[in-house]
């Protein structure tokens, strides 16, 4: 695995850290409320790991596993949903935990679907995000990092089923990807 990698973009540290200031907003924002935090599988398995046990509050968690990419690196736009919420999210206080958004599709596709079950209300927090996601109109009030657009791996994040366990964020090198 060492070899595949380029470099580390985000340590373990600092992804530690920001998930320690993000906790501090959300128990905050969510003080006296009863708030389920939903993971998209199967990315955001680190940053809700982490970030749940960061959080000083009460929350009960869900997990939602939706398909936009195939085994590459290009979003296809289709989103399917793989498994759904076993929770009804009708008068919750919902906050969707993502792993990164690049274009956005996967996102407000997902936010329009939960949106139309009627939660009290519908937040994002995400790890990533990338420049193309700023252009779409999606409000996502929890950025962990915003980071160049290049293909990263590790804390969650996948290329080919490969590197989620890999305790920070990197880039890989070319020869991964046949370069
Ligand atoms: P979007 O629909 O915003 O383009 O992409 C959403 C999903 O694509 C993410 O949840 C993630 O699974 C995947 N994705 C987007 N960018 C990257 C990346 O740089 N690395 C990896 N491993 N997955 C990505
Ligand atoms: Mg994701
Ligand atoms: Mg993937």
């Amino acid at each position: 695995m060492g070899t595949d990698l380029e470099k580390v973009l985000i340590s373990k540290a600092e992804i530690d850290a920001k998930l320690v200031e993000l906790a501090a907003e959300i128990d905050r924002d969510y003080a006296g409320k009863d708030l389920l935090i939903v993971g998209v599988l199967k990315g955001a398995v680190m940053v809700m790991a982490d970030l749940a046990r960061a959080l000083s509050s009460e929350v009960t968690m869900d997990w939602m596993a939706v398909s936009s990419y195939g085994a590459g690196t290009k979003s296809s736009g289709v989103v399917r949903i793989l498994k759904d919420l076993d929770t009804d999210i009708a008068g919750r206080d919902v906050l969707v935990v993502e792993d990164i958004i690049d274009s956005g599709l996967t996102l407000s596709w997902l936010i329009s679907n939960l949106g139309s079950r009627g939660p009290a209300s519908l937040e994002v927090c995400t790890l990533l995000r990338k420049p193309e996601a700023a252009k779409v109109e999606i409000d996502v009030k929890y950025t962990g990092f915003d980071i160049p657009n290049e293909f990263v791996v590790g804390y969650g994040l996948d290329y080919a089923e490969k590197y989620r366990n890999l305790p920070f964020v990197g880039t890989l090198a070319p020869h991964v990807y046949g370069g």
